[in-house]
């Protein structure tokens, strides 16, 4: 029998973690021999909640659930812990800027990444959500020396997830027959979704240049605002599939000329970037479970990759100002 993985999940209490928990405890992200022991975190107001999650996960009577806790210090729950999946965040509402958006969030990463380091295994890999995960993820690191960079993630994944969809539907294939696509930059609407080094069904994707440019890549970057336009919320079941996702692709070894997109500190010098921020890149997992960036893609569209560069180094700039990092 495998030993537990200790999994820390933050915002427990809200809407992703409870399309996620489930799917984790299932076994099929990390597999059916799997023990996990679970680790809740959220605000102290949550906690009734967190019991009555709690509840629930106990009566799911899972076999690979080892142990379960819940409540509010970081560093109780991130005692040894081999995953963080950082999805508690401060929501934007109305009359919020972004700024303010920033520094709310950046006090949550602050604790956080000093809880990491005090008590995380220095393997544990971690996924922020919360939004804005990049520059949440930054900050984070920052605090969390200990940890290897390519084990800190910010999620691009969901992005990735739609951008292929939309692919397989406009060629009429399944999703499993496009493969390639990159999305780089910020999980934001200035993200690059790409299509270069695209194929479907191992062809190259022959994709019209038109679509891509204005219907493909702007739908991407804004399909969140659509589905809680269309829906009336947040998309919060796919951004839990497309974390227990990225888990899974973490946990597994990338098959041979395979890629995902995530976003990583760009220290790892495989493209020319601004150092320090966590920017959207292709990743692989390597047969150690170590993480690498697969160089030497050349970007169709260096002026969207600046762009969105920009906003990541603004976003840095803005956490200097006021002595976040
Ligand atoms: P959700 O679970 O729906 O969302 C949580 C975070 O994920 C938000 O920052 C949200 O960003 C982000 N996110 C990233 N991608 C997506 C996506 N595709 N769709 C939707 N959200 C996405 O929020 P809830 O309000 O239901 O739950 C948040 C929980 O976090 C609450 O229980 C709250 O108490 C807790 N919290 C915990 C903190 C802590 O642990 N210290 C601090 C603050 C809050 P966006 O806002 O851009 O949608």
């Amino acid at each position: 029998v495998k030993h537990p993985l200790k999994i820390a999940v933050t915002g427990a209490a809200g809407q992703i973690s409870y399309a996620l928990l489930f799917r984790l405890l299932s076994g099929e992200i990390l597999g059916k021999d799997q023990p996990i022991s679970l680790n809740l975190l959220d605000l102290p107001q949550m906690e009734q909640t967190l019991a009555g999650i709690e509840m629930e996960i106990i009566d799911g009577c899972f076999p690979l659930l080892h142990e379960i806790k819940y409540g509010s210090d970081p560093y109780a729950l991130f005692k040894d812990i081999d995953v963080a999946l950082l999805i508690g965040a401060k929501p934007r509402t109305k009359g919020m800027e972004r700024k303010d958006l920033l520094s709310e969030n950046a006090k949550i990463f602050i604790d956080q990444g000093k809880a990491l380091q005090a008590g995380a295994k220095p393997t544990a890999k971690v996924i922020v959500v919360g939004n804005p995960c990049n520059t949440n993820a930054m900050v984070l690191k920052h605090y969390a020396p200990k940890l290897d960079p390519m084990n800190v993630h910010a999620l691009m994944h969901l992005d990735e997830l739609r951008a292929i969809a939309q692919i397989a539907h406009k060629k009429r294939v399944n999703v499993s027959d496009v493969k390639g696509v990159v999305i780089w930059g910020n999980h934001s609407n200035t993200q690059v979704p790409d299509v270069s080094r695209c194929t479907v069904k191992g062809q190259p994707h022959g994709l019209d240049e038109n679509w891509i440019k204005n219907e493909w890549q702007p739908r991407i970057q804004t399909r969140g605002a659509e589905v809680i336009k269309t829906l009336g919320r947040s998309s919060a079941a796919s951004a839990a599939n497309a974390t227990v996702q990225l888990l899974h692709q973490l946990m597994t070894p990338t098959s041979e000329g395979e890629w995902y997109s995530s976003a990583v500190l760009t220290n790892h010098g495989a493209y020319p970037l601004e150092e320090g921020i966590l920017f959207g890149v292709p990743c692989r997992t390597k047969q150690d479970l170590s993480c690498e960036v697969v160089s030497g893609i050349l970007w169709s569209d260096e002026e969207m990759i600046r762009t969105t560069e920009k906003e990541l180094v603004g976003e840095r700039e803005f956490c200097k100002r006021e002595g976040v990092v």
